[in-house]
């Protein structure tokens, strides 16, 4: 019988395609491997899913042996495999996609030279060759070795003299100042006086700057007590190599934790509690969650096994970055999206050989090959960001727990407003709640709240009617005692929207059904020109600075603003609203004297966002002006005031999830405040008081609103309380989405789930943002009580899916959806 491999090409097709293993690669050729293979004429890279002696299912002669094999050590271990293979068919995602999530990427350049190559049949090891792994650079030290006095001249001495002087240099920026440094360095080294080290150097721009070791701090009664429940989770763990569970035990694929069975547990008998191993961390802003997360990397490493850390958008959180270099060093892996494809490759590769046991980074960090997995943690759980919203629509904190279950790890939530659904499986017993109900910092409380009722309130001197009185006097307030404020305001942009005086249209998007938003842009003098003068909430066109764009936040469409209404002819448009730059404009106009910075996605890269924080952070910048990238966690001491500057914006949405959402923001917006020991401050400003995430978030009391949520979508059926899966369809034309979304939902109703009830189907509809990008968007919603039925119509549903429909129709399946709109 044939030696036949199943292989996963990237190709967006669900199944795996069968070769045959040439004899020359026989023993060689295992499950994770990448292989070299001829698809459709073209030669692909495919990943090896399983090898087995057996007779083909099709006509052998249609089978074709593999081209070649690519790594002689398997770039996917088995346990991140199994978990990849359990990925793509809980999301119903082509399994080739999914695997390339996890792949280093390698450069087009790589894939044509190895195909030069030609060595049919060969094994190219790609894994081993240097030419992927980044180039070597030569450093060089000094010895403890002492020179006989006199013996060394000229630029020998004067190197090993700025060796001495400066530590550990890089062999070429040595010869960028002594012409001889070649010569120099080896006549050294012959002496045993310079050490030459070859080796990659960290290019990551986190590890520019060394980062001393810290001292840890001693634990609080709370935070001991966590790190104490997750070293036993960790030191119940099976032994390390453990871990990897065989393909071919998996079952059905699962949601993340919530099944029957504990998280890592075999079933135990009766009466005997099982160890939990999988933990929300429910800790206040500023109660020291990181300081639990270093002590449980500890612990883990200790234990000989790896960690995985994902946050959710590391460019933000380069103060966490620095905290784990300073207590792991050069063991850990800093993934993030700002890094080179060697770089990106370097990394993957030091985890994959277990050089580095720690990784850290956003989350794609999901997929990174830790050696041996023994803990993932997930900082800021409730985070929107670690659901992928497109490609493979996955979610990483689900993800987290599943591959953490499957790898026999712990997994550690962490957050100050848990989700929803995290709250929810405390409540079933698939996670153990670790509380810090305190902040860390002994002098430190929770900042005061107060709401700004903005139907009663008047403007401030700013003329603005969303700059209060009250927030202007707060601000006043702030400066005059030389502390830091931050404004929060969901909107980026100068003018949310233009509109014409004349007839009142809005103007919109050509290719998307939103408002357009003027944005001002860079201009070279800062400062509006009459200092604490009005823009008034809507200004007139012509006062309007040179160089402003329209610009769509949905598509890349951005234009000259129009000089007259596309409706009515009149010069008369107007731009309302106030969006962070505007914002930005009208703050310094009113506080000339303070230092007014904004951080919103137009003004930073990442490495701009990093110096916004770190300027803030030396107490550089008076009032930082920001959407929610201000709110992350960053931990800036002298932070006293933070304004939130329009409340509504987000509860407004329509979106089950609205109202969580915009708590979470506020109260972690207001975790900004006070973090040390003078006393913070927080205005909250609302046309809609009574509100719900608005009252519970000025009242800090967290599990309140948890408990309302959990209730609230207990009655209208939403998750956690029933499963959903939406059906994402667009097209070009109109009609032609319409009809699918139709037979999609017709289909739905009929299958055998459909029919029996046990999966409600909600539209066909068009989706609250009707056209995007020019393609015109319908949606269909499947919910169910339980997952199984789900995955029934589901399953019912991608035949249809594949061929049944209009070929200009594109059809998405999003299993547990985020995004609704
Ligand atoms: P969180 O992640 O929960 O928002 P952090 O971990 O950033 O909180 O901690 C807030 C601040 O408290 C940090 O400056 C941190 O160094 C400090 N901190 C944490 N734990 C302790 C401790 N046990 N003793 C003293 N300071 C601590
Ligand atoms: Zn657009």
């Amino acid at each position: 019988m044939p030696l036949l491999a199943d292989v996963a090409v990237p190709v967006p097709l669900s199944q795996a395609f069968t070769y045959e293993v040439p004899a020359a690669l026989a023993g060689e050729v295992r499950p994770g491997a990448r292989v070299l293979c001829e698809f459709h004429r073209r030669k692909l890279l495919g990943v090896v899913l399983a090898v087995s002696e057996r007779s083909a299912a099709i006509d052998p002669s249609k089978i074709k042996p593999l081209a070649a094999l690519v790594d002689a050590r398997p770039a996917l271990p088995a346990e991140l495999l199994a978990f990849l293979q359990e990925l793509a068919a809980y999301y119903f995602a082509p399994i080739g996609e999914v695997l390339r999530l996890a792949l280093p990427a390698i450069e087009r350049e790589q894939v044509r030279a190895l195909k030069a190559q030609g060595e049919l049949g060969g094994v190219l090891d790609l894994g081993r060759a240097k030419q992927v792994g980044g180039r070597q650079v030569a450093y060089a030290s000094a010895t403890d070795v002492v020179e006989e006095p006199g013996t060394l001249r000229g630029q020998a001495a004067a190197v090993l003299a700025l060796l001495r002087a400066n530590g550990e240099q890089p062999v070429a920026r040595i010869e960028e100042r002594f012409g001889n440094a070649r010569s120099a360095l080896k006549k050294l080294a012959e002496r045993n006086l310079v050490a030459l080290d070859e080796r990659e150097p960290p290019r990551d721009p986190f590890f520019r700057r060394a980062e001393e070791r810290d001292v840890p701090p001693e634990l609080n009664a709370a935070q001991a007590e966590a790190a104490a429940r997750i070293d036993a989770a960790l030191a119940a763990l099976a032994p390390s190599g453990g871990g990897e569970h065989p393909a071919s035990t998996q079952k059905e694929p699962r949601p993340a934790g919530q099944e029957p069975r504990p998280a890592g547990q075999e079933p135990r008998p009766a009466g005997q509690e099982p160890r939990p191993s999988a933990f929300l961390l429910f800790g206040v802003t500023g109660s020291g969650k990181t300081e639990v997360y270093l002590r449980a990397i500890k612990s883990c490493l200790d234990r000989g096994r790896g960690a995985l850390v994902m946050v959710p958008e590391i460019a933000l959180t380069p103060q966490l970055v620095a905290r784990f270099r300073a207590r792991f060093g050069d063991e850990l892996a800093v993934l993030h999206s700002g890094l080179s494809d060697a770089d990106r490759h370097a990394m993957w590769a030091s985890l994959h050989v277990g050089k580095v046991r720690v990784a850290i980074g956003a989350r794609s960090a999901l997929f990174a090959p830790v050696p041996d997995l023994g803990l993932i943690l997930v900082d800021e759980e409730h985070d929107g960001s670690f659901k992928q919203e497109e490609g493979v629509r996955y979610h990483a904190r689900d993800m987290a727990l599943l591959r953490a279950h499957r790898a026999g790890a712990v997994c550690v939530l962490g957050s100050a407003t848990p989700s929803i659904e995290s709250v929810a499986l405390v409540r079933r017993g698939k996670l153990a709640e670790l509380r810090l109900p305190d902040r860390a910092h002994r002098e430190a409380s929770l900042p005061e709240v107060s709401l700004v009722d903005l139907r009663r309130f008047r403007a401030g001197p700013s003329g603005d009617p969303l700059i209060s009185l009250p927030l202007h006097r707060a601000l006043e307030k702030t400066l005059a005692a030389k502390e830091q404020a931050i404004l929060f305001l969901n909107r980026r942009g100068f003018a949310p929207s233009v509109v014409c005086g004349s007839c009142g249209t809005l103007t919109t998007c050509d290719a998307c059904s939103v408002a357009l938003t003027y944005h001002r842009g860079r201009r070279r003098d800062p400062r509006p020109p009459s200092p604490g003068g009005a823009p008034a909430p809507a200004a007139p066109l012509d006062e309007r600075p040179e160089g402003g764009r329209l610009r769509c936040h949905y598509c890349d469409y951005a234009g000259p603003l129009p000089d007259r209404c596309g409706a009515c002819g009149a010069r008369n448009l107007l731009l309302e609203g106030l969006g962070t730059e505007r914002l930005e404009a009208t703050i310094a106009g009113s506080f000339p004297e303070a230092r007014v910075a904004r951080l919103d996605r137009d003004v930073a890269g990442k490495d701009r966002s990093q110096a916004i924080l770190a300027r803030m952070r030396e107490g550089k910048i008076d009032i930082l002006v920001g959407t929610q990238m201000v709110t992350k966690g960053h931990d800036l001491p002298n932070v006293t005031l933070v304004g939130v500057v329009n409340a509504d914006a987000a509860l407004g949405l329509p979106d089950f999830r609205a109202a969580e959402r915009g708590f979470q923001l506020l109260v972690q917006v207001a975790g900004r405040a006070g973090r040390r020991d003078r006393p913070g401050r927080v205005l909250i400003q609302t046309r809609n008081p009574e509100h719900p995430a608005i009252a519970f978030a000025a009242a800090h009391d967290v599990p309140g609103f948890l408990e309302r949520e959990i209730r609230e979508r207990e009655e209208v059926g939403y998750p956690p309380a029933t499963r959903l899966a939406l059906l994402r369809i667009d097209a070009v034309d109109e009609s032609v989405g319409r009809g699918a979304a139709a037979k999609l939902a017709a289909h739905a109703r009929t299958c055998p789930e459909g029919a029996a009830r046990r999966v409600e189907v909600l539209g066909p509809s068009a989706a609250p943002i009707a056209r995007l990008r020019g393609r015109y968007r319908f949606r269909v919603l499947l919910r169910a009580r339980d997952r199984g039925p789900l995955r029934g119509a589901l399953a019912a549903l991608t035949g249809l899916i594949r061929d049944g429909l209009d070929r200009n129709a594109r059809v998405i399946i999003d299993v547990d959806p985020v995004a609704m709109l």
